[in-house]
């Protein structure tokens, strides 16, 4: 059974998904930008391979720094085909390879403000308006060759990360924060799309928060892992009832 986590544990949702306006030139927006403190650690949302793992400056990720990309298969009752996920602006060279597993909620990053490109290891100026904030895409995987996923340049094949996250679970608040157990009260919008979800992932949850309230030792890092668990959990249900009263 595979429970999605937030790419953060805590930070604020600053630049949405599509068009928007920078010093007069209006440019698509590849993806969320969320706003952490500098070291903020930057987690695996779903389990998958490690297919890209760049350093600051590298060719074809201009602009993006020390970047991971994760493809991430079809999980049955979760995701009904595979994915890439991307996260940008990393602190430094990324603990994990290319061809490595990572499972859901593993550590793969710290939030930076890298931008480098053409072999120059850059980060965005401060006072800029772009303090540190993880990037975060989510790319189809549909092109492949030998069955493998080519990322391609990082912005293609995107979709907006924010309803796919919410299909997950995994919601924000009305300030941008991503929902906490205390504060779960999603939208109609992504109390929808994660009702649709819930409603094969509610015993399946509800189980696992049992067992994380009962054994601390069901996550490799349970400081933290357990309340994110519950967590989602919490939001697929509220989720539920929101549904139920439209
Ligand atoms: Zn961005």
């Amino acid at each position: 059974m595979t429970i999605a986590f937030p790419p953060l544990a805590s930070g604020r949702l600053s630049s949405p998904y599509g068009p928007r306006e920078r010093h007069g030139v209006w440019r698509h927006h590849n993806g969320l930008d969320i706003s952490a403190p500098e070291g903020t650690e930057i987690t695996a949302v779903l389990p998958g391979v490690v297919v890209a793992s760049t350093e600051n400056g590298a060719p074809h990720f201009g602009g993006y720094g020390h970047t991971v990309m994760i493809e991430h298969p079809a999980i049955e009752g979760l995701t009904s085909r595979s994915w890439i996920t991307l996260y940008a602006h990393q602190l430094r060279q990324p603990p994990v390879s290319e061809g490595q597993q990572v499972s859901a909620g593993q550590l793969i990053g710290w939030v930076d403000s890298t931008n480098g490109r053409n072999g120059e290891a850059t980060r965005f100026q401060r006072g800029s308006g772009s303090g540190p904030h993880l990037h975060f895409e989510v790319k189809s995987s549909a092109r492949r060759v030998g069955g493998r996923a080519i990322p391609g340049n990082p912005g293609e094949n995107n979709v907006d990360p924010r309803p796919w996250l919410s299909s997950l679970g995994i919601v924000f608040d009305s300030h941008g924060r991503f929902q906490r157990l205390e504060t779960a009260q999603p939208s109609p919008e992504s109390a929808q799309l994660a009702g649709q979800r819930s409603v094969v992932l509610t015993a399946e949850i509800l189980a696992i928060a049992e067992r994380v309230r009962s054994n601390r030792s069901v996550d490799s890092r349970p400081s933290r892992g357990p309340a994110i668990a519950i967590g989602v959990a919490a939001v697929a249900l509220v989720g539920i009832a929101a549904v139920g009263h439209r």
